[in-house]
């Protein structure tokens, strides 16, 4: 029998495993390369593993991608646009529609397990676009109107006046 000592051939392939920084178990190296070629400091088992747990802590508390959104887009929190909402009568600060009678749009992207995404909004939140600052909740109508008139009061002011104006006087219609 020849060849390297059965021991330094263990030692050879245990160098060329790493450790995984979570579960400390020593893994071949591609088990640290990502699906996209990233390094990984955790092996692909404990990767998978932490998926599963994170979609199923989603799972748990479906208001979460609700809140998530409140959040990214206009930094209030879920209790304060409930808050708001009841504040409001649950009615668009404009026109008074009740939010019943408004159809929900979807919030967040629609999940992949097919359940239904977070509860959705039905009054939009409307915000101040040069300081961000949330005015209300608002339907969808009134708050694209308010965005048609480009949020400008002074706008809105000559629609007004426009709209109780006297129309000019038109000729009569000739009888043929
Ligand atoms: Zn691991
Ligand atoms: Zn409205």
């Amino acid at each position: 029998m020849s060849g390297p000592p059965l021991k330094s051939v263990v030692v050879g392939i245990v160098n060329e495993f790493k450790k995984c920084g979570r579960c400390k178990q020593l893994r071949p190296p591609e088990s640290f390369v990502s699906a996209t070629g990233r390094t990984m400091l955790s092996c692909q088992p404990c990767r998978k593993y932490s998926r599963r747990v994170n979609q199923a802590s989603r799972d748990a508390r479906p208001g979460s991608d609700r809140a998530m959104n409140l959040w990214t887009k206009y930094r209030i929190t879920e209790a304060f646009y409930d808050e708001l909402r009841s504040r409001q009568g649950f009615r668009c600060a404009i026109c008074g529609i009740h939010e019943d009678e408004l159809p929900a749009t979807l919030a967040g992207r629609p999940r992949k397990d097919g359940k239904p995404s977070a509860s959705a909004f039905r009054l939009v939140v409307d915000h101040c676009h040069g300081t961000s600052t949330v005015r209300g909740l608002l339907c969808n109508g009134c708050n694209s109107a308010l965005g048609h008139f480009r949020d400008s009061p002074e706008a809105l002011r000559r629609a007004l006046d426009y709209l109780q104006s006297e129309p000019p006087s038109v000729p009569p219609r000739e009888v043929i």
